[in-house]
């Protein structure tokens, strides 16, 4: 893309009403817009940005057998009675609306009543069982303190998958291979998560699971073993920090941290409210026993903001990033020019997506400014002095080494 072209300019003051890191670099760099507390416009970078998160989730999702539908967010009041959520609960955060006839609706902050009333009708033998369903959607909620930018929006983006089975082994399975699914989608936002026990809010005697990011800014605290051993919620620690690990004797820490995403026992808790059975391979009729999975995908945003910047900006990993490169030109003469054209019709060629800086008139500081703002991974700079030597300089986001390169080797560089 060319950055003439781009809908978006970067801001060189932070907002007034942004305390947070994460929204004040996504502002300034023009990644979104915020429209009121928690609710915000992803905007052509940020929108990228999401996509290529969707799509690292959706990928490793498909590996382990997940099938992708889309409910609504508009969901009627009767199946929320069922579970008696409607104003219990996380019933509490919904957002509540009625139509002309005095119909009422809630907007979903959370998708187990669909989806069970949906299993409910097309499961109801052992072989239709296990069934893993997932979507990428847009939830809702009433969410008091919305402060934190995209951590904590009143409108945002959540990976929830649920599962079903016909026995509490083979969901036990299954809980472990998403948790590797979850270790695999996070290692590649390049986010380190410390997998935390957490409370299971009355539907399990056993822990739900947690994925905590460290992070100075972080809504979460944690207690830790820095060695991994364990870590759990505060909200539940046994443990208290300045204690040893049992296991290796370390000393125990409190961090705090940022919930990217959860996992968690869900039982026959929706399978009963909504009359979801099968009939088992003894003939006998039984509840589907079931387990529900989020990730917070605008989270994952804002929390790689928070642990990948530095006083210039966002520092981007590459799998993440709106382009993997940023071409700029330094000098408006023919010769830079043609090369950077020539280069930026190869680099589209060879399939990287590239964002080429051809605004005229701007000085080099100025236009390396606003890149660093925006984090892209790799910097490619056209000069008329490294063209004599037939190079170009290639600096990435997280280095400060610059590296002069031939463009026969350059494609070789960026692929490895
Ligand atoms: P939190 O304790 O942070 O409110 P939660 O326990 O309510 O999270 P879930 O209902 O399990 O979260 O949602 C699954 C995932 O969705 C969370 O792990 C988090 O990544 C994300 N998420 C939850 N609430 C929000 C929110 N208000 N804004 C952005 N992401 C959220
Ligand atoms: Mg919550």
């Amino acid at each position: 893309m060319r950055q003439s072209e781009l809908f978006t300019k970067t801001i060189k003051e932070a907002p007034k009403d942004e305390k947070s890191i994460n929204a004040q670099l996504l502002f300034r760099a023009g990644f979104v817009h915020k429209e009121m507390a928690g609710v915000y416009t992803f905007l052509p970078l940020g929108n990228r940005v999401l996509k290529n998160i969707e799509n690292i989730i959706r990928e490793e999702m498909n590996k382990i057998g997940g099938q992708e539908i889309l409910m609504p967010v508009l969901q009627p009041k009767y199946l929320w009675e069922k579970t008696d959520r409607w104003s219990k609960g996380v019933g509490k955060v919904m957002y509540k609306t009625k139509d002309d006839s005095g119909k009422e609706f809630g907007l979903g902050p959370t998708h187990e009543e669909i989806l069970t009333n949906i299993a409910s009708k097309y499961i109801k033998s052992y072989s239709d069982l296990p069934a893993y369903i997932y979507q990428i959607q847009t939830k809702f909620r009433k969410e008091p303190r919305a402060r934190s930018g995209l951590l904590r929006g009143r409108e945002f983006g959540m990976k929830d998958l649920y599962s079903f089975h016909s026995s509490e082994e083979d969901f036990k399975n299954y809980y472990e291979i998403v948790k590797k699914a979850y270790f695999k989608i996070f290692k590649r936002c390049e986010l380190s998560v410390i997998i935390t026990e957490a409370s299971g809010a009355g539907f399990t005697k056993e822990y739900t699971h947690e994925f905590q990011v460290l992070a100075k800014d972080g809504e979460d605290s944690i207690i830790y073993c820095p060695r991994f051993h364990f870590a759990q919620n505060k909200e539940i620690a046994k443990f208290k920090n300045d204690s040893l690990c049992p296991a290796c004797k370390k000393t125990i820490q409190e961090g705090r941290s940022i919930e990217v995403g959860n996992i968690f026992p869900l039982g026959t808790k929706y399978s009963k409210d909504l009359n979801a059975y099968f009939i088992d391979k003894d003939g006998k009729r039984k509840l589907i026993i079931m387990g529900c999975y989020g990730i917070g995908s605008s989270r994952i945003m804002g929390a790689i903001v928070e642990v990948h910047h530095d006083d210039k900006g966002i520092i981007w990993p590459e799998e993440i990033a709106p382009f993997k490169v940023h071409l700029i030109p330094v000098e408006d003469n023919q010769k830079v020019i043609k090369t950077t054209e020539n280069l930026y019709q190869d680099l589209q060629k060879q399939k990287i997506e590239v964002l080429y800086d051809d605004r005229k008139k701007r000085g080099a500081g100025e236009k390396f400014v606003e890149s660093d703002l925006i984090g892209i991974p790799f910097r490619l700079v056209i000069s008329q002095k490294t063209l004599s030597q037939k190079k170009i300089e290639v600096k990435k986001r997280k280095e400060k080494k610059i590296e002069l390169l031939r463009v026969s080797s350059l494609y070789k560089f960026l692929k490895s």
